[in-house]
């Protein structure tokens, strides 16, 4: 199978309302092209200095989504151009992408990753920690970020049930959040949830993006 007919065969499964991202990590600008000339135009990377390069060097109406750990010190290179930041874990975070946006005069669309899976993770807010940081922060003074949703990975595991289960967690989630604080927020609408291995778990449970690497491009040489 070559990337044209799995990126064929991924889209015929997704519902209209699904957007896919094609997560190019550790794939060469070749394999990213290939994609692009099927009509694909979100792509995902995970490291800033990988994405920079390949930003620079490919057509410029592809959307960049950065899905991975983010560190501050980063957000200043790709704040210029970056189309959505998935992985948003601390307000710290969330008030340094407003500042660098500002710099561009932008609003950049932001995600609170929540951490939903059994395994351990520095990463991602916990469901309480999140309703913390909504409630005790000035996050509604930063207006260069657009909270655009929420974002998630479940335990990597065979166990369907246990997938299922956790991304239903993220779905309702979101519903609590959207209604507490976002309810005349059209904006807030993504659920990013599922990957190669599991996105039709997630569509299932509610998914509006998902994330799919290895299906679309093989496996990662790293
Ligand atoms: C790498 C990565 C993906 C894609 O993983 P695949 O299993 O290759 O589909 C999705 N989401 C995040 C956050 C990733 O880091």
């Amino acid at each position: 199978m070559d990337i044209q007919s799995n990126l064929k065969e991924i889209r015929a499964q997704l519902p209209p309302q699904v957007s896919l991202v094609a997560v190019s990590k550790f794939h060469p600008n070749e394999a990213i092209l290939t994609a692009y000339e099927t009509g694909q135009r979100i792509f995902g990377e995970s490291k800033e200095q990988e994405l920079s390069k390949k930003q620079a060097s490919l057509p410029a109406d592809i959307q960049w989504h950065f899905i991975g750990h983010l560190q501050t010190n980063k957000v200043k290179y790709i704040a210029p151009y970056i189309a959505m930041i998935h992985a948003v874990d601390s307000y710290k975070l969330l008030a340094e992408i407003d500042k660098q946006a500002a710099k561009c005069n932008r609003v950049i669309p932001c995600l609170l990753e929540i951490h939903i899976a059994e395994e351990e993770s520095k990463y991602g807010f916990s469901f309480e920690a999140c309703r913390e940081m909504l409630e005790t922060t000035p996050w509604k003074e930063l207006t260069h970020v657009c909270i655009s949703g929420v974002m998630g990975m479940a335990t990597n595991t065979d166990d369907e049930s246990q997938i299922t289960n956790e991304f239903e967690s993220l779905h309702r989630f979101f519903t609590e959040l959207k209604a507490t604080y976002f309810k005349d927020c059209d904006t807030f609408k993504e659920i990013s949830m599922g990957m190669s291995h599991d996105y039709p778990l997630a569509v299932q449970a509610g998914s509006t993006m998902v994330r799919v690497g290895s299906k679309i491009f093989g496996d990662r040489v790293y």
